[in-house]
């Protein structure tokens, strides 16, 4: 009577086990063959069911960039007697992969492994899911290095860069000049055609002195408002003011019309220039200070002018 009780228990089991999502296995740890695994597998993997007799054929069936390092946790983890989880990508018979998770249980007697007990759970869902948000943060670590109006680099891009390029001037004895450039007369600009247009103003502006330097170290970025500040590593006095005159050039040639500037029918920029050297007791505000000095007095001479320290 106890047996048949027994038997019916078991196949109530059996039944319950077969019919979840996840996948159940056992493996005998002496022998290292399996004793059990769920049906489910081959729908999930597509292997058969009778296809998998040894732990060998589990390995084999890992992702060959997963294999080396799950196949050696799960053994050694398994001979310690440690419960443990893997995440992994098992290998398809149709030669795609899954990711699954398998779950452990480390059967023991004396002290010594005996057994295996696990379940695989399909997570491609959850993989997929993760493989989306690591863009999406990549994405949103990139957007808020980047002005939204323009596109270019903002004020927190320059900071930084602003930091890390004056360590290294410094270390290396180097130049580093700074590049400030303010659009002229540009409120007039917003109150006479209006502040769409003046953002689109900005935009061109923003895309034209984005021309001006030249080595991928340069960084051009929108300070704030219409003022915008060109960072140029190990470039002396001399090249940084080419590349000022450079700037102011190209706003021109844009041929932005502008009938309420006080120096041109076109919209200009005034420049302020800097060049130092740092050394250790310099402090890294002033390559700014100075420029924006520069600016000042730029438009103090009349506008759509450079000058420079
Ligand atoms: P100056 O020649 O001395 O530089 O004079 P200015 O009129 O250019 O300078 P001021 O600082 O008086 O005005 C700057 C204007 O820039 C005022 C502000 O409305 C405008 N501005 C700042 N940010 C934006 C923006 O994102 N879009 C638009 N359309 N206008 C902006
Ligand atoms: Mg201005
Ligand atoms: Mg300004």
């Amino acid at each position: 009577m106890t047996d048949v009780v027994d038997n019916d228990e078991q196949i109530k089991y059996k039944a319950l086990l077969e019919s979840t999502k996840a996948i159940p296995w056992k493996l005998d740890w002496a022998t290292k063959q399996f004793t059990y695994i769920g049906p489910q597998i081959e729908e999930l993997l597509g292997w058969t069911q009778s296809s998998w007799l040894h732990a060998g054929d589990w390995i084999d069936r890992i992702h060959a960039e997963d294999r080396e390092k799950t196949a050696n946790f799960c053994i050694s983890q398994s001979e310690e007697g440690a419960d443990h989880e893997a995440d992994y990508r098992a290998l398809k018979a149709d030669g795609g992969y899954v990711w699954v998770r398998d779950v452990v249980h480390v059967v023991r007697k004396n002290g010594v492994t005996t057994e295996l007990v696990g379940f695989i759970f399909d997570i491609s869902e959850r993989k997929i899911m993760e493989d989306k948000l690591i863009i999406l943060n990549k994405k949103l670590e990139q957007l808020s290095f980047q002005d939204g109006l323009t596109s270019i680099a903002n004020r927190r891009s320059f900071d930084q860069t602003l930091t890390t390029e004056w360590q290294h001037a410094r270390r290396n004895q180097q130049p580093i000049s700074l590049i400030i450039a303010d659009i002229d007369c540009f409120k007039p600009y917003n109150d006479y055609y209006g502040h769409l247009q003046g953002d689109d103003c900005l935009v061109k502006v923003a895309h034209a002195l984005s021309q001006a330097p030249m080595r991928v170290t340069d960084l051009v970025a929108r300070y704030g408002g219409e003022e915008f500040v060109i960072l140029l590593p190990n470039t002396t006095a001399t090249a940084a003011l080419e590349i000022a005159e450079r700037c102011r050039n190209i706003v021109i040639a844009q041929q932005i019309e502008h009938a309420m500037s006080s120096v041109s029918d076109v919209v200009t920029v005034s420049v302020g220039v800097s060049t130092i050297t740092p050394t250790t007791d310099t402090e890294q505000s002033l390559l700014f200070a100075t420029a924006d000095k520069m600016l000042y007095q730029a438009k103090k001479n009349g506008r759509n002018c450079i000058e420079y320290c």
